[in-house]
């Protein structure tokens, strides 16, 4: 584990070997709700006006990701990496009524899973994509219950 301002320095390192497109994706990108790269593409012509396009975006996510510290969600979008430190395996828990995605390390999971499936099903980039409700939702739903 880290401190606080330790993860904050590893993050500023691996930033600063990135572009400028990856460095403005970075604080534009939120670690618990994912953004598709249209969204991304409007609000960083926002930021930076009309000089950016739809491959911008790509190329700076991609690089994002292979610095470890953004994810894709599988139809859901990108997130920012809440977790930093070491290679992990993230699993995302969407929530169907906010859009939250809560970020876990799930490597062991994973590799369960891969040794389960054997040659069966050959999945390199797996990732976990649970659907549900999440924690803050759920008291919404028992508060709503209780007042109805
Ligand atoms: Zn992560
Ligand atoms: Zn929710």
């Amino acid at each position: 584990m880290y401190a606080r301002d330790e993860v904050h320095t590893l993050e500023q390192a691996r930033l600063a070997g990135l572009g400028r497109a990856s460095r403005d994706l970075y604080q534009l990108l939120s670690a618990t709700n994912a953004a598709q790269p249209a969204d991304l593409l409007r609000r960083l012509q926002c930021k930076r006006g009309g000089e950016v396009t739809l491959s911008t975006v790509h190329h700076g996510l991609l690089a994002l990701m292979r610095a470890g510290l953004a994810h894709r969600v599988a139809h859901h979008g990108y997130v920012r990496c809440a977790l930093g430190e070491a290679a992990h395996t993230p699993a995302f828990l969407v929530c169907e009524a906010c859009g939250a995605a809560g970020e876990h390390d799930a490597s062991g999971d994973i590799a369960r899973l891969r040794a389960v499936l054997g040659r069966r099903f050959v999945s390199p980039g797996a990732e976990l994509v649970l659907s549900g409700i999440c924690a803050r939702c759920q008291g919404e739903r028992v508060s709503h219950l209780e007042a109805g």
